[in-house]
């Protein structure tokens, strides 16, 4: 955990003409670095912790080199040794969608990867959770209030009746009315909605709570065929579905009755489930960044790589997204295609996204925030790279388009396209049918989900010794040296398992978790 001591600076590729410099606290003005790929090197400027320091003398117009790609142009010669910061970059443009490399690169010839299992709930459409939870879905906010105060008292009154249940989640968003339902992009949060409802950690159990007016009506949400069936009555008449605006509703608290009555059938079936042993297969792992500096991609999206490459290995599924910080790495991700429907629709997701962007006026440089480039990352184009090293180094196996739902044969590593907010890619991921997230932070965020356990990877050792009770994995000791990137990635596949079977995360612990958000394309009216 003891950061270098001696001034340390990290190169991502032979061929790069900046590293960035590792020490806690940056370096001064005038320190001779003494070993590595900058060795004799004396820096001109005072470099902060994460940010890039030129290794060579740049001339103006020349392509800055990080990860062998470039990562901006210099607006003026820079000398080596200078810090190389945002205001210096001039971002390179985005990559045309035509004439890219489709299906080029073979995939790795990895032995399968055995003998690692965790213990799920299995469930039967041969999904597998990690939680065993109750899900209440709403088709509308108008409900929300209701539902919140039902789930209080579901948790009171009834969990300590059912002890293999480990919690009730009321699935609130902002959607359902005073939207246009039928333009678009209304498909994607209609079908967000529709497949959390089956995310594995939620047992098959479905229980709605509608309004009653509102425009996406519990048959649009849950039409027949798309939700798993107990008995005649919900073959018959849809999912178990608690309508506020019935008759049969009089005042407050007969709402909130009949919500809590209803939810026992449910909490009965779901705590007769026990946790078996199931192979490391059954693991369908999203992966994120949030509030990233220039670490996450050297230590955190490393080692989340390696992870991601064992997950594979061992037959399981991993999913990346974000489609902006992707984008600017396009060609890697439609050469890795295992085959070239899968670069095309790598394509298509992406071409639909700067569609999109292009229609708000905006494009892909409208990501970055502030936090990121004090952190050291000059422009997304640097941010892309060290986010796609999450996805490890496996053939890309076929690709979601937002809200979409894998299918059981949808294994190995997908790219599940979505923008790159936390929220909303976590919300689409936990449609996806995601049972467990890890999540990659520099600058720290305390984020959770509530469906489903967020595993957080700092990516520098002083950001894990401040919010110590809020990451769960410290990949900043690749930069100081005490692990290496696979070993961390060892260790994190192996927490993984240990999470998977039950261990709860700090997330879990402090009951921390943020709010669903549903990508909505289409207008609200
Ligand atoms: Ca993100």
């Amino acid at each position: 955990m003891n950061a270098p001591l001696r001034p340390l600076a990290i190169r991502m590729h032979p061929d790069d003409n900046v590293a960035i410099i590792a020490n806690d606290g940056g370096l001064p003005a005038g320190t001779v670095m003494p070993e590595g790929p900058a060795a004799g090197l004396i820096l001109r400027d005072k470099v902060p912790q994460g940010h890039k320091v030129a290794l060579t003398d740049i001339a103006a117009g020349q392509a800055v080199l990080r990860y062998n790609v470039p990562v901006g142009y210099a607006r003026e010669a820079v000398a080596a040794g200078s810090w190389v910061h945002e205001r210096l970059l001039d971002i390179p443009p985005a990559r045309e969608l035509q004439g890219l490399p489709m299906a080029t690169q073979p995939a790795p010839a990895w032995a399968p990867l055995a003998g690692y299992t965790f213990e799920g709930y299995v469930n039967a459409d041969g999904s597998v959770g990690t939680r065993n939870l109750l899900a209440i879905t709403t088709t509308v906010q108008c409900v929300a209030g209701v539902v919140k105060i039902a789930v209080e008292r579901i948790e009171r009154e009834l969990l300590p009746l059912y002890p293999n249940v480990d919690g009730v989640v009321g699935l609130e968003h902002g959607y359902g009315c005073g939207v246009a339902i039928d333009a678009p992009g209304a498909e994607i949060p209609i079908r967000t909605l529709r497949n959390i409802s089956l995310n594995p950690n939620f047992g098959g159990e479905v229980m709605v709570v509608s309004l009653g007016c509102e425009k996406l009506q519990p048959s649009r949400l849950l039409p027949p065929g798309s939700f798993p069936i107990h008995d005649a009555r919900e073959a018959e008449q849809g999912p178990d579905l608690v309508c506020l605006q019935d008759d049969e509703h009089v005042g407050f608290m007969s709402m909130i009755d009949d919500i809590v009555q209803r939810a026992q059938a449910h909490l009965q079936r779901l705590n007769a489930r026990q946790r078996q042993t199931v192979p490391a297969s059954a693991l369908v792992v999203g992966v994120q960044c949030g509030g990233s500096d220039a670490f996450s991609g050297v230590t955190a999206n490393p080692a989340v790589g390696h992870m991601a490459d064992l997950i594979v290995r061992a037959g399981g599924t991993v999913m990346f997204s974000e489609n902006t910080e992707v984008r600017d790495a396009v060609e890697q991700l439609t050469r890795r295609a295992a085959n070239a429907q899968v670069a095309q629709d790598i394509v298509r997701e992406l071409g639909w996204y700067d569609a999109y962007l292009d229609r708000g006026r905006a494009d892909r440089t409208a990501n970055t925030t502030p936090g990121n480039k004090a952190g050291g990352l000059s422009n997304i184009a640097e941010k892309a790279m060290g986010s796609i090293i999450k996805s490890g180094s496996g053939a890309i196996a076929s690709v979601l388009a937002p809200g979409e739902k894998l299918r059981p044969d949808q294994k190995g590593l997908v790219f599940a396209a979505t923008p790159a907010s936390d929220f909303i890619c976590g919300t689409l991921q936990l449609a996806a049918g995601m049972n467990l997230h890890v999540f990659t932070t520099g600058r720290g965020t305390p984020y959770g989900l509530q469906a489903c356990p967020v595993i957080k990877v700092a990516t520098r050792s002083d950001l894990a010794r401040r919010w110590h009770d809020l990451m769960d994995f410290n990949a900043g000791q690749i930069a100081d040296g005490t692990m290496t990137i696979e070993e961390a990635g060892q260790a994190l596949f192996e927490m993984l398992l240990a999470t998977a079977s039950g261990k709860k995360t700090w997330a879990e612990q402090w009951q921390l978790h943020n709010a669903l958000v549903l990508f909505n394309p289409a207008p609200i009216t």
